[in-house]
């Protein structure tokens, strides 16, 4: 789950790292307010789950209440990267003289929490590691042990932060990162920049963060904070109804059960010349309730033509499956084709109930590619 800055703001100040002091303002007077409460100069942010705000034009200073409700004004409903602005985050605008770069992220090669820290900050970091590697500073760290004081001294000094006073605060920071990466089970947290004022004070003037989703179970505060109305529409009802999905931009819907399954499902599909619109995912059993859960979400995607129903039987049987599908489909009207290839536990006795029972868009195929090959054929 990625958060808006200005909620990552307030775990970073949670754990102990400075940010500037600021408020959300959904429309132009709520903007003008909340720089009257502030004082003094004030940046005005467009809140996206997306990076590059700034050079969006998503990113203004004012001076003051005239000018931030102005510059909010020109900045909500803006279209950044697909993104509409619908929220803004007013804060006391800081002065610059330095911007770093500072992140830790998950490292799945590694099985670790990889730091990196760059001198050459406010830019695009994957620019930095392109043209410039020996400018970024990358560090794995155990996961296991806490921070470890080293870890932040050895950081700093390859980043080439010299200075002691920024070096004290930035190993601070360092330290705090890594506690709060393992406290909120995070996969993100980056700060770019991570900024030095002309007075030496190190803060961080953005904040990216993203949380595991396995794990928001156990951090209530960070789910509540999930904005419904900026999720895929489609993604939205897939996890109200309790259904893995993941939408794509293909033409063909995808229902299987387990995650391999429905991979390689995928590959079939693009073996066969066609695109997938979806990964959906029943898990275990193929019951009616989910079936039709899944069918619904699948068949809301407008981009869909035809649907692949692909299902292995092991502890879930052949006949429960065909009966499921059948099930759902008396319960729900589909005119689309879907093919459906069953195989393993019992697998004959539901392509016979299937044969016998189906209506006239469900065809049966024996083998995956065959029905990669048919459903990709239906759909064109
Ligand atoms: P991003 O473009 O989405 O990464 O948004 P950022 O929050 O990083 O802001 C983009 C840029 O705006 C920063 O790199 C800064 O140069 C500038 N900026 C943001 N806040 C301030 C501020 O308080 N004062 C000044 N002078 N510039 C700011
Ligand atoms: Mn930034």
């Amino acid at each position: 789950m990625d958060l808006y800055e200005y909620q990552g703001k307030e775990l970073f100040k949670g754990l102990g790292i400075p940010v500037s002091e600021g408020r959300v303002a959904y429309t132009p007077e709520e903007a003008r307010a909340a720089a009257e409460e502030l004082g003094g100069q004030i940046v005005v942010k467009a809140q996206v789950l997306t990076g590059g705000r700034g050079k969006a034009g998503g990113v203004k200073l004012a001076k003051g209440p005239d000018e931030a409700e102005e510059r909010a004004r020109d900045i909500l409903g803006l279209d950044i990267k697909g993104h509409i602005v619908r929220r803004l985050w007013i804060e006391k605008a800081s002065d610059i003289e330095k911007e770093y770069y500072l992140s830790v992220t998950f490292d799945r090669g590694e099985k670790k929490p990889l730091f990196m820290l760059t001198k050459e900050g406010g830019v695009d970091i994957e620019e930095v590691a392109e043209k410039t590697p020996e400018k970024l500073a990358r560090m794995h760290v155990e996961p296991l042990t806490g921070f470890q004081p080293f870890e932040a001294r050895w950081l700093t000094f390859k980043a080439g932060i010299t200075d002691p006073s920024e070096q004290k605060q930035v190993m601070s920071i360092i330290g705090k990162l890594r506690e709060g990466f393992g406290q909120l089970d995070a996969m993100l947290l980056e700060i770019n920049p991570l900024i030095v004022t002309p007075e030496g004070e190190v803060k961080a003037l953005d904040a990216k963060v993203t949380i595991d989703d396995n794990a928001l179970y156990r951090h209530s505060d960070i789910a509540e904070m999930r904005d419904v109305e900026a999720d895929d529409p489609q993604e939205r009802m897939a996890r109200e109804r309790n259904v893995t999905y993941v939408k794509l931009d293909g033409e063909v819907g995808i229902l299987g059960n387990g995650a391999g399954l429905v991979m390689s499902t995928l590959d079939v599909v693009g073996q066969a010349g066609g695109r997938p619109a979806n990964f959906c995912d029943l898990g275990g059993g193929a019951q009616a309730d989910s079936v039709v859960a899944a069918l619904e979400v699948i068949t809301s995607d407008p981009g869909v033509r035809g649907i692949l129903f692909n299902i292995f039987g092991g502890i879930t049987r052949g006949d429960e499956v065909a009966r499921g599908l059948l099930d759902a489909l008396e319960r729900m009207t589909i005119d689309l084709p879907i093919v459906v290839r069953l195989d393993g536990t019992l697998a004959a006795e539901g392509r016979a109930l299937l044969a016998d029972g189906a209506p006239a868009n469900v065809h049966v195929e024996a083998t995956m590619l065959d029905a990669a090959a048919r459903v990709v054929e239906l759909s064109r």
